[in-house]
């Protein structure tokens, strides 16, 4: 689905991605992890677009993107984005929201959008909020809306960017509840989480990240209970 040939970016002097290797497949979910500063994001914002690499190869469903004459857009709807803080737009409703890029970006009709929309609110289990605005929503039902939002592009591959970061914690549960309900219907996705309880249940294979390298990978129960590396183990130490 998604393959990664030495890809670097540099901001200035910076050196943030130093040749990252990496191989997604289908229905495959990936959990990214590392300490902060560590390049997660980036790398995360490289795979959209939101950045753009110095170089290296990005190759996603067999096309390679990277080439000059490839269209940015195109990437864009087949790679859904969620991020820490949720973007909704505020002065448009639940419903509204989850419409917009839909409407605007593939001109889907009204109706098929509002149907589209009500669907997938049903799925994050929020079809009675449709009409109501962001600001009445609690934080874990706002970062639904923005899944179902990112869902309604019809994305073959999810990347979600600490999606519980800035959650009360009593509230983390149905947003990854939600995830992993995603993750059993085949949905290709990459996680950067601190969640090691979600990574560990739902991943299928780990990726560790340290200074802007992926130290180690492996299944969760390859890197959790047996690490092969000593940044992996300290990590791991730190975290418990
Ligand atoms: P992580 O998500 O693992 O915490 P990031 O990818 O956000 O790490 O950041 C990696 C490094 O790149 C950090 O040192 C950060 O300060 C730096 N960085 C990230 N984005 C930018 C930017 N737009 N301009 C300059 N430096 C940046
Ligand atoms: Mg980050």
């Amino acid at each position: 689905m998604i393959k990664v040939e030495k890809l670097n970016k540099s901001f200035g002097d910076l050196h943030v991605l130093k040749d990252i290797d990496m191989t997604v497949y289908e229905s495959e979910v990936v959990c990214l992890i590392g300490a902060s500063g560590s390049g997660k994001s980036t790398l995360l914002r490289c795979l959209n677009f939101l950045e753009k690499r110095d170089n290296g190869k990005i190759v996603i469903e067999g096309e390679e993107v990277t080439k000059e004459s490839h269209d940015i857009n195109e990437v864009r709807q087949k790679v859904g984005m969620v991020f820490q803080h949720f973007h909704l737009f505020p002065h448009k409703t639940v419903l509204g929201n989850v419409i917009e890029a839909p409407l605007m970006v593939k001109k889907m009709k009204k109706e098929q959008a509002v149907q589209l929309g009500k669907d997938l609110l049903k799925k994050v289990g929020l079809e009675d909020k449709a009409d109501v605005y962001p600001s009445k929503l609690s934080g874990g039902q706002k970062q639904r809306v923005a899944i179902a939002r990112a869902l309604a592009m019809e994305p073959d591959i999810m990347l979600f960017d600490e999606p519980t970061s800035a959650l009360d914690p009593e509230l983390v549960g149905e947003v990854l509840e939600t995830m992993k309900q995603l993750a059993e219907e085949g949905k290709t996705m990459i996680v950067v989480t601190h969640e090691m309880g979600f990574a560990r249940e739902v991943a299928d294979s780990i990726v560790y990240m340290h200074e802007g390298r992926i130290v180690e990978k492996g299944t969760p129960d390859e890197f959790f209970d047996n690490p092969k590396e000593e940044r992996s183990k300290e990590f791991l130490m730190s975290t418990t």
